[in-house]
């Protein structure tokens, strides 16, 4: 069994072919829109991207269970759930408020 406990580690699989498959995977079914946003009735989706500008990055896929913790359902999809920036910071805020420097691996969620 992985972990997924270092910064390498989170990197690693983060840029796996097994992690961009099930992202998208779970993109799809969430229909691309934020599922907080979504319970509240609002439409979150991604920003299309304009030619010449770097994409802003909208939604991110969350792990319900961190793969810190519970590693086994890194790939598991029904672990996972498209999250707007705003509510995958609360929710990462709010569960790794003791650790430090805790957006440092931000851009490989
Ligand atoms: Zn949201």
């Amino acid at each position: 069994m992985p972990e997924y406990k270092t910064y390498e580690q989170k990197r690693k699989f983060y840029l796996s072919k097994a992690w961009k498959d099930i992202r998208i995977a779970a993109l799809e079914r969430d229909n691309y829109e934020c599922q907080h946003c979504k319970e509240q009735g609002k439409v979150t989706v991604d920003s299309i991207k304009e030619p010449g500008k770097p994409k802003e990055i909208k939604l991110n896929v969350d792990h319900k269970y961190p793969i810190e913790y519970y590693p086994k359902l890194a790939l598991t999809l029904d672990n996972l759930q498209t999250l707007c920036v705003y509510h995958h910071n609360l929710k990462e805020g709010r569960i790794f408020k003791k650790k430090k420097n805790r957006w440092a691996d931000d851009e490989w969620w």
